[in-house]
């Protein structure tokens, strides 16, 4: 109809949810009745807001004077079923995300249906997701995390059919339901995946259709593609951001790794993976040079595009990409002469040692390979004599004794170098997590960045 479809995550804090609808300038709020009380307390602070739409029953949110309220069936069944279908530019904006803030207030970065179309084709491409019209596709990504990482374009697509979990995405609920609607392909962020590895574990029940899964907005684990691969389940890394629509880099084999052993294999495919036909990318140093793909130097990742913003809604020149369209994504990585980019950190994250680099990606993919370990985050401490140091936090599989000590011993194989090594490995109960399901780090350097200081010299 050629309006903007903002999908808004409702596990924002209420202040972060009003700046971003006011940022947005929204005018038409649908929202599930469960969220009346949400729906309330923000109306009056968007001026903009002309109607509220429930999507199903329940107690209406009393609203500001101005405001009307609709519900979505009631307005469905006075409607003719046909449309006529608009024709507008294929530069026109279709659909709005704002990025989940892990690393600051959130910024919109606004599709067009150029954008997203060139997406969908080039994510369904073989080497992608390659959507069938018998696939069944769980999307375990919110509709507010770059549209759903842009499945439900790239399912209706190929005819494939699109299975929405809501808001149940506890392991045991996905399992049930990966099962229930014989979903043949899921998406979602590593920590769920870890989780339905958790609840596949308790139960002892079986994945009896899903046999591929695609996941990124974190590094996946090598714990997870054994764990996903024991049930028969190939998982496929991708790599993006709300930035870039958001798919850019996906890891498939080449044609010589057939020769490579297991180990060199999964080395591999621990990668983020290579580039989408109709996007670039490529890593600079501090001053901008290009640096050579060789596995070996990393620098900052940039990556151009169809589906690479130019520029944040609203935000003017800040975090624009530059003259020939490079977007710095705020990621660290090095790309290998194959092409396949590893994600060294994001550049906030990375440990800074002495001015040297540790990648607390690395870190935390050994710490997970600990049979007892269910989840672990490397944060930079401050150190009083090499500035920053990595601090290792662990949480245990339930019921499971897990000693410190034999986490640290992971580190002692020569997988990394010595330095690399945490300085202090904790024990925790719970590890916090954004509202997209990625560790937050930002949260945990509040609270822990200090460890090291307080603890006595030795
Ligand atoms: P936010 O920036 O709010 O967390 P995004 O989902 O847009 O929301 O985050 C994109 C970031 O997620 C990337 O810049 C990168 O740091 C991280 N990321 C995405 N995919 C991967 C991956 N496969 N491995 C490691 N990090 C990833």
């Amino acid at each position: 109809m050629g309006a903007v479809c903002h999908t808004v995550n409702p596990r924002l804090s209420e202040e972060d949810i009003a700046f971003i609808l006011n940022d947005a300038a929204d005018a038409v709020l649908f929202a599930d009745p469960g969220f009346a009380p949400l729906v309330a307390a923000l109306a009056p602070r968007v001026p903009a807001l002309r109607a509220v739409v429930l999507l199903g029953e329940g107690a209406p949110p009393p609203l500001p004077p101005g405001i009307a309220l609709h519900d979505y069936e009631t307005l469905l069944a006075a409607e003719a079923g046909e449309q006529a279908w608009p024709v507008f530019g294929e530069n026109t904006a279709s659909a709005l995300c704002y990025t989940s803030g892990t690393t600051g207030r959130p910024k919109g970065v606004l599709y067009s249906y150029r954008s997203a179309m060139l997406h969908a084709y080039a994510a369904n491409t073989a080497d992608a997701f390659a959507f069938r019209a018998t696939d069944r596709v769980l999307v375990g990504a919110g509709m507010f995390h770059a549209t759903g990482w842009a499945m439900p374009y790239c399912a209706p697509m190929a005819g494939a059919a699109l299975v929405l979990p809501g808001r149940h995405l506890d392991g045991a609920s996905l399992v049930r339901l990966l099962n229930a609607e014989r979903v043949t392909f899921a998406s979602a962020v590593p920590t769920i995946w870890l989780d339905v590895l958790q609840a596949l574990e308790r139960s002892g029940a079986r994945l009896e259709t899903l046999r591929r899964v695609a996941s990124g907005g974190s590094a996946v684990p090598r714990a997870m593609i054994e764990g996903l691969g024991r049930h028969g389940v190939a998982v496929q890394q991708a790599w993006g951001m709300t930035e870039t629509s958001p798919t850019v880099t996906i890891n498939a084999p080449l044609a010589a790794h057939a020769e490579l052993d297991a180990e060199a294999a999964m080395r591999v495919r621990l990668k983020q993976g290579r580039v989408l036909c109709g996007a670039d990318i490529r890593i600079t140093d501090a001053e901008g040079a290009e640096l050579p793909w060789d596995g070996i130097a990393f620098g900052d990742l940039e990556a151009r595009g169809h589906w690479v913003c130019q520029a944040y809604l609203n935000r003017g020149e800040e975090g624009a990409a530059d003259a020939d369209g490079w977007f710095r994504t705020g990621d660290v990585a090095s790309i290998d002469a194959e092409g396949y980019a590893e994600m060294v950190d994001r550049s906030k994250d990375v440990i800074k040692s002495g001015g040297e680099w540790i990648s607390s990606i690395q870190l935390e993919n050994i710490a997970v390979s600990h049979p007892d370990v269910l989840e672990a985050a490397v944060i930079a401490a401050h150190h009083p004599r090499w500035q920053e140091r990595p601090l290792l936090l662990v949480v245990p599989k339930p019921g499971r004794a897990l000693a410190p000590d034999s986490v640290a011993a992971l580190y002692e194989d020569g997988r990394v170098a010595r330095w690399w090594r945490p300085d202090a490995v904790l024990l925790v109960e719970a590890l916090p997590h954004t509202a997209t399901g990625k560790l937050n780090k930002r949260a945990l350097r509040q609270d822990y960045q200090d460890y090291l200081l307080r603890q006595p010299p030795g």
